[in-house]
C-alpha cells in the first residue's frame, strides 16, 4: 500500500514539476533580433515587455559593413524573429551570420524574418540599365534606407505587431495598440519635422541616405559627394561640386558619421556651405529612440 501512495506522489510531482516547466516556457520572452539601432528601437517599442531585442549594427556603425562577430550569430541563434532592412544593404554580413547561426526560421522567406519587401509599397532609386555591384554600385536593388522615411517606420510597425501577433497570439492585442500609438506619435510631429527639413533643402548628400527622408518630406537633393552609390570620388568629380554647389544654392552637405569626414570637410570648405552630420541612427529606447532621430535631423543634425 504504502508503495502504491509513493507512486502516486511522485506521479503527482512529476506532473506539478512538468506543468511548471510549460508555465515557464509560455511566460518567456519572445527573442528579436534587429540588423540596425533604429530597426530594433521600432520592433521594442512593438514589443514592448513582451520580448527581448538584440541589435547587431551599433549606432554610428555603417550598416553595410558590420563586422560578423561570433556574438552576433550567437544572437541570431536564439532568435524568434530577425528584422532587417533587406534590398541587399547588408548583403556583406548578415548572411553569413544566419548561416552560421543554423537557425532555420530566420532565413530570408521562414516564420522569424523581415525585411524591407514586406514593408515597402515602392522601392526607390532602382538603377536604370545594367549595373551590377561589380561595377560599384552597392545598391543594384534598389535604395535599401528606407527606415529614414518615418512613414515606412509605422508600417514596419505594423508589419511587426502581425508577425508578432502570430508568433505570440496571446499578446496581439497589445502589439497592435503599440503600433497605433506610435503612428498618432510620428503623425503628430510630421507637419513639424517637414517645416525644419524644407528649410534646409536643396542639400548635397555624401551617400544616398536620404532618399526616402527627401521623397515623404519634399527635399531637394542636388548631388552626391559618392558619384555612384559606395564610389569614393575623384578629384575631378569634387572640383565640380564645388563650381556647382554655390549655383544651385545648397544648403549643407549631409553625410553619415561613417563617412570620409576630411574630404566632406575639406569640400564644404571650398565650397563655402555647412557640412551636417545627418545620422541614421541615434541611441535611445524603443519608439522615443526612433522618434529622437527625426528631431535631430530635423534640428540640422550632429
Ligand atoms: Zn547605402
Amino acid at each position: 500500500m504504502k508503495q502504491i501512495q509513493r507512486l502516486i506522489l511522485l506521479a503527482v510531482f512529476m506532473l506539478g514539476s512538468l506543468m511548471l516547466e510549460q508555465t515557464v516556457a509560455s511566460a518567456e520572452a519572445l527573442r528579436i533580433v534587429a540588423s540596425l539601432p533604429a530597426l530594433g528601437q521600432i520592433a521594442q517599442g512593438v514589443a514592448g515587455e513582451f520580448a527581448e531585442v538584440k541589435v547587431l549594427a551599433q549606432v554610428g556603425q555603417d550598416p553595410h559593413f558590420v563586422p560578423p562577430k561570433p556574438t552576433l550569430a550567437r544572437h541570431l541563434a536564439r532568435a524568434d524573429l530577425l528584422i532587417a532592412a533587406g534590398l541587399g544593404l547588408e548583403i556583406g554580413w548578415l548572411p553569413p551570420l544566419i548561416e552560421a547561426s543554423r537557425n532555420d526560421a530566420i532565413h530570408s522567406g521562414g516564420k522569424g524574418y523581415l525585411d524591407g519587401r514586406y514593408v515597402l509599397t515602392k522601392v526607390l532609386g532602382k538603377p536604370q540599365g545594367k549595373i551590377t555591384r561589380e561595377l560599384g554600385d552597392i545598391h543594384p536593388e534598389g535604395n535599401p534606407h528606407w527606415w529614414m522615411d518615418p512613414i515606412n517606420g509605422v508600417r514596419l510597425a505594423q508589419v511587426i505587431a502581425e508577425r508578432l501577433s502570430q508568433l505570440d497570439p496571446t499578446h496581439a492585442d497589445a502589439y497592435r495598440q503599440h503600433a497605433t500609438s506610435f503612428a498618432k506619435q510620428i503623425n503628430a510631429h510630421m507637419p513639424a519635422w517637414k517645416a525644419s527639413l524644407q528649410a534646409m533643402s536643396p542639400f548635397v548628400a555624401y551617400h544616398d541616405s536620404y532618399l526616402y527622408l527627401t521623397q515623404r518630406f519634399g527635399l531637394s537633393v542636388s548631388d552626391f559627394v559618392e558619384p555612384k552609390p559606395g564610389i569614393e570620388p575623384s578629384t575631378s568629380h569634387l572640383d565640380a561640386l564645388v563650381a556647382s554647389i554655390p549655383k544651385n544654392h545648397v544648403q549643407g552637405i549631409w553625410l553619415e558619421p561613417y563617412h570620409d569626414g576630411s574630404t566632406a570637410r575639406k569640400l564644404c570648405k571650398l565650397a563655402h556651405t555647412p557640412c551636417k552630420l545627418m545620422p541614421d541612427a541615434v541611441n535611445g529606447e524603443g519608439f522615443a529612440g526612433y522618434i529622437s532621430m527625426f528631431d535631430l535631423l530635423a534640428k540640422g543634425g550632429q
